[in-house]
């Protein structure tokens, strides 16, 4: 069986980070890019928040460096799923694409979290084009512009605050007749006067043409359609940490995110590390999800020399 020191398993920014961290430190690390190679960051498309790119990069050209840097100190970056993985014992046993089975001394997970999205094949033919699950990467491309959010949670209320600072108008399209975020929030978004709440209103389709989001039709719960123009359509009905694999072998809290020693990388198993968003239901950001990455390779090098 093939024996490694250390496993990665995931491809966005605390994947990679921990690659390039792990390699230099001469720990060969082997990565499985996993379902989506590159992570959430290649569905979106510019970014212009990340550090050292004053010109902003595409979310696909950024990944594909961040790749690069992490081959260039020998990390062994490989196409392919972990269907399941055994951390009841030392070395971790893991099965790659149900075939190929992998043995390591140390485990960071860095699989991410998924974003909710409604499940509209509208929305799936615009994402990208002016659907977005994330306010904070995409907001900005809408200044002045007339936008909408869906959902009433927290991250939906945040949202539609943020995008009202930069943006014409914002429509809050809540499922309920009332909000379930928190009552600050709530008060925020109530006194904001260029956010107009939508309650007891479901999304029906996103309208656009090929240069992108030009409309939403939404129904409400009696029954009438009303057509918001908008360019900028933004999902905030929740994310799923991608943590299948490890139910029931790392200790989750109570949103299903994997628990950490707080200010450290540690997960409840000794030898298990955890890094971006899989860990981190609030920042979410491909900085801090980088910054996690190398939390996360210093506690594993810390350890492995330890033993
Ligand atoms: P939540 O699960 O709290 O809220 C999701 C919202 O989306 C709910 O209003 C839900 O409606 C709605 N929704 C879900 N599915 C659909 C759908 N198919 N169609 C329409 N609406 C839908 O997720 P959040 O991301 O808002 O928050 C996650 C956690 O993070 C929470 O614990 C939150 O408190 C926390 N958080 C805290 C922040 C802060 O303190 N600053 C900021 C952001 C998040 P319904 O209510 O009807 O179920």
């Amino acid at each position: 069986m093939e024996k490694v020191r250390v496993l990665i398993v995931g491809s966005g920014p605390a994947g990679f980070t921990a690659a390039i961290y792990t390699s230099r430190a001469n720990l060969s690390p082997v990565l499985y890019e996993g379902i989506e190679p590159g992570g959430q960051l290649t569905t979106t498309t510019e970014i212009e928040n990340f550090p050292g790119y004053p010109q902003g990069i595409t979310g696909t050209a950024m990944m594909e460096d961040l790749r690069q840097q992490a081959l260039r100190f020998g990390a062994d970056v490989r196409k392919g799923i972990i269907t399941s993985i055994d951390l009841s014992q030392r070395p971790f046993k893991a099965v790659v694409d149900h075939q190929h089975e992998i043995e390591a001394d140390a485990v960071i997970v860095a699989t991410g979290a998924s974003a909710k999205y409604l499940g509209l094949e509208s929305e799936a033919k615009f994402r990208g084009m002016g659907v977005s699950a994330c306010a904070t990467c995409d907001g900005f491309f809408y200044r002045k512009q007339d936008v909408a959010v869906v959902g009433g949670g927290d991250t939906a209320c945040e949202e539609a605050t943020y995008l009202a600072s930069i943006c014409k108008k914002v429509y809050l399209i809540v499922r309920k007749n009332y909000l379930r975020a928190s009552k600050a929030m709530q008060e925020r978004v109530f006194n904001t006067p260029n956010i107009e709440v939508l309650f007891e209103h479901n999304t029906a389709e996103v309208l656009g043409d090929e240069d992108g989001v030009t409309g939403v039709r939404v129904v409400s719960t009696s029954g009438e359609e009303r057509v918001l123009d908008i360019m900028g359509f933004f999902l905030a009905i929740g994310h799923h940490p991608n943590v299948e694999v490890f139910k029931g072998q790392l200790e989750l809290d109570e949103q299903g995110y994997i628990k950490v020693t707080p200010g450290t990388s540690k997960t409840s198993v000794e030898g298990v590390f955890a890094a971006g968003d899989v860990k981190d239901p609030h920042y979410r950001q491909a900085i801090t999800a980088a910054g996690s990455g190398c939390i996360a390779a210093l506690d594993c090098e810390r350890w492995l020399l330890a033993q």
